[in-house]
């Protein structure tokens, strides 16, 4: 596979698949704009060994082709401030750019502290884009319209793909969160270009890297801590994990049909009475193939699920009628930190309670304190799945652990053993 970082990207147009599906406001403003963020050093690496670089993403779900609202011009003007935040020693202000000619004190095309000129093109194929695309020169940025606007790209279309494909003369794949979907962009673009002309980019490379130390290289002992509402959600996860893991530790509100499963009373505890057999299944397995699967001993209990609700702690198995499970309690905290500070490899996804609601979010506050903690004595611990990832983040230990993942749904799969297309098209 060729390596991104040894590649030399002078005078290549670097057509990337970046994932800037961002959240907006009504004003089109970024609320979050970590997905942005995280494709930074891929495109700096480009342009400081002078290439050029054409950005294609998706944004939102449009249902019928353009639509204002999901247009990626509105990401331009921070696009440009982010790659001009370090480097612009100038102190011109940022905005959104149009192909011209190329003036005396044009600082286009000027090395290191350079103004990152970022372009925008209202389609992603055809021939406006290939213009767009042909006169970058190298240090310049464009980037495309929506490719969702077009529904072959959803469909993975072989035709649309060439398309795109014509727009660049390397692929980088440099979107995790997408690399699940066989989309043209993600999957079916890579045929169109030579193996030494396809490569991830260097967030896909630390993903996939993480996720491999995770799953196929894990020192053991080996926690996955799988928390979050339902175990619908995440039987295929803790399957493929009953291969590979030492404990399991199960928390949220999935740990409820575990409870009732095994004939707890769990009161009005979120319980899914179609998956008791199969939680059931799901411990035997684990008991024959010595895997340790570790159940919250006790719980913090309301009388509503209310931030406001009054509240107590019971045993998990022994829930009054009237009353739900909300978060683990003291004592199943202490229980899984045990676990997790003798573990040398942790896999993090799901809180333990609900977190968003100030009374029930100790568990999962305790259980990020312990990852940091045996992260610090030289445990590998990756967290991955939106909400874990928001958690981590919320109270303050994103820096704690060794690898936040950006991709949920596609980490997720990874987890569950799948071949996600993304990193199929590049690796094969
Ligand atoms: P998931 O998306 O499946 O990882 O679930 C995350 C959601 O599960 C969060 O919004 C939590 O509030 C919720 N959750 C966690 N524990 C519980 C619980 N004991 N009862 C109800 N919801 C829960």
């Amino acid at each position: 596979m060729t390596s991104f970082s040894q590649y030399n990207f002078a005078n290549q147009r670097a057509l990337i698949r970046v994932d800037f599906n961002v959240p907006l406001n009504d004003k089109y403003e970024i609320t979050d704009d970590t997905r942005m963020r995280a494709a930074v050093p891929t495109i700096r690496k480009i342009l400081a060994d002078g290439g050029s670089v054409i950005l294609m993403s998706h944004l939102g779900r449009p249902k019928d082709g353009p639509a204002d609202k999901y247009s990626l011009k509105h990401l331009v003007p921070h696009l440009k401030e982010l790659l001009n935040r370090v480097r612009n020693l100038t102190g011109r202000p940022g905005g959104v750019d149009s192909p011209g000619p190329q003036t005396a004190n044009d600082p286009r095309g000027k090395p290191a502290d350079a103004l990152v000129n970022v372009f925008f093109v209202d389609d992603c194929i055809g021939e406006k884009a290939e213009q767009a695309a042909q006169s970058l020169k190298p240090g310049q940025v464009l980037l495309l319209e929506n490719l969702r606007f077009y529904k072959e790209e959803e469909k993975g279309d072989k035709t649309f793909a060439g398309k795109l494909a014509k727009l660049g003369t390397v692929y980088v794949n440099d979107a995790f969160g997408t690399a699940h979907r066989a989309h043209a962009s993600t999957a079916v673009i890579a045929e169109f270009f030579p193996k030494d002309k396809r490569m991830f980019g260097l967030l896909m490379e630390s993903e996939v890297k993480s996720a491999e130390k995770v799953l196929h290289q894990a020192k053991k002992p080996f926690a996955a801590i799988i928390g979050g509402a339902k175990v619908s959600d995440k039987i295929l996860i803790i399957e493929n994990l009953l291969e590979r893991a030492t404990d399991i530790i199960i928390g949220g509100g999935m740990a409820y049909t575990f409870m009732k499963a095994q004939g707890g009373k769990i009161g009005n505890s979120l319980c899914e009475e179609d998956r008791l057999e199969m939680a059931l299944g799901l411990l035997k397995k684990a008991e024959e193939k010595g895997v340790c699967i570790h159940l919250p001993s006790d719980s913090i209990i309301a009388d509503k699920f209310d931030a406001a609700a009054n509240d107590s702690t019971a045993p998990s198995n022994n829930i009054p009628d009237g009353w739900m499970g909300l978060d683990i309690g003291e004592n199943a905290c202490e229980q899984f930190t045990n676990v997790i500070h003798r573990s040398k490899t942790i896999l993090w996804n799901g809180p333990m309670g609900v977190f968003e609601m100030a009374k029930f979010q100790r568990g999962t506050k305790c259980i990020a304190k312990a990852v940091a903690e045996a992260t610090a004595k030289g445990a590998f611990s990756l967290v991955g799945g939106g909400d874990s990832v928001a958690a981590v983040n919320q109270f303050g230990y994103a820096d704690k652990v060794s690898y936040v993942s950006t991709g949920g749904g596609a980490m997720l799969e990874y987890f569950e053993g799948k071949t996600l297309p993304g990193i199929a098209a590049i690796q094969d």
